[in-house]
């Protein structure tokens, strides 16, 4: 872009020419802050995406809600969740929630949303039994494109599904959030999914390069962006972690979710607790210091 400016049809001349076509399947990860401004904001630049993909096309972004450490307290009964409830995935995410022809997927908190022709079918299949990201497993299988808009955001979108498959575990979170379900009936729903820290995911694209799973690189707006084949990524994750369980880690000494909280963690308690004191030493307070307690007192 040399003029710097963003709209609409500069979008969509950077999505076609980073190889975004008519009819595909396509996972979503947008950072709109790095795509630079535009008039119409999200809407702009989801607009831009459904006019490439066309009516044959479908869309699909994580659209996951808030989830409350269990038990519930007051307040967080109060918040019960349904297809239309925003996500905490950003602006991108919750323009495709307002979007009149959205599908939402039917796992009562960690949900998707999705356009398009395949929208209603994924989102059905995704079910309060199924795990968190089976509905990405499912997208790899019918051999979908990911694109990840935005160098801050971290992932292709498949890296959590690898993980699962591997049946890696970690410490269950003792999370979730009241539903209605399509009774009307208000449940609860309880995490049952791994998650986990992501910010060890880049460490995956020299070998996406390598082994054929990147598409393509280049610029949407002016974020820097990739388009990957989710079969291939997917099939690149499983065998890089069947060698190397620890690959995904991030590099950060002082991260519970890497260093502490699987089964196959290093467990270094004492470095790690020396790494969260240096980290937070500039801000340390009571609340703080009780948190690291919590943490370290889950080893049992
Ligand atoms: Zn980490």
């Amino acid at each position: 872009m040399s003029s710097g400016t963003v709209n609409k049809d500069s979008l969509v001349r950077d999505l076609k020419a980073i190889g975004l076509q008519q009819g595909d399947l396509l996972h979503l990860k947008v950072s709109m802050r790095s795509v630079g401004k535009l008039e119409g904001g999200a809407d702009e630049l989801l607009d831009a995406i459904l006019e490439t993909v066309g009516e044959e096309g479908t869309i699909v972004s994580d659209a996951f809600i808030n989830v409350f450490p269990l038990p519930l307290s007051e307040e967080h009964q109060q918040i019960i969740a349904d297809d239309k409830t925003l996500s905490y995935a950003g602006a991108f995410a919750n323009a495709m929630i307002k979007h009149p022809k959205m599908e939402r997927s039917k796992h009562p908190i960690q949900k998707f949303a999705a356009i398009g022709k395949q929208a209603l079918n994924l989102c059905e299949n995704h079910t309060p039994e199924s795990g968190g990201y089976d509905l990405l497993d499912a997208m790899a299988q019918m051999d979908a494109k990911n694109l990840t808009i935005g160098g801050d955001v971290v992932g292709v979108g498949t890296t959590h599904v690898a993980i699962d498959h591997l049946n890696f575990k970690r410490k269950e979170m003792n999370t979730g959030a009241l539903y209605r379900d399509q009774d009307g009936e208000v449940k609860l729903a309880k995490t049952n999914w791994n998650g986990g820290c992501g910010r060890g995911f880049p460490k995956f694209y020299p070998l996406y390069r390598e082994k054929g799973g990147m598409l393509a690189e280049g610029k949407i707006g002016n974020a820097d962006s990739v388009l990957t084949s989710m079969k291939k990524t997917l099939a690149i994750e499983i065998a890089k972690l069947q060698q190397e369980p620890r690959f995904f880690f991030c590099d950060d000494p002082a991260c519970y979710s890497c260093q502490i909280s699987w089964e196959h963690s290093p467990k270094n308690y004492l470095s790690f607790g020396w790494a969260w004191l240096r980290k937070n030493s500039k801000n340390l307070s009571l609340s703080r210091f009780k948190n690291l307690y919590r943490v370290l007192m889950k080893r049992a």
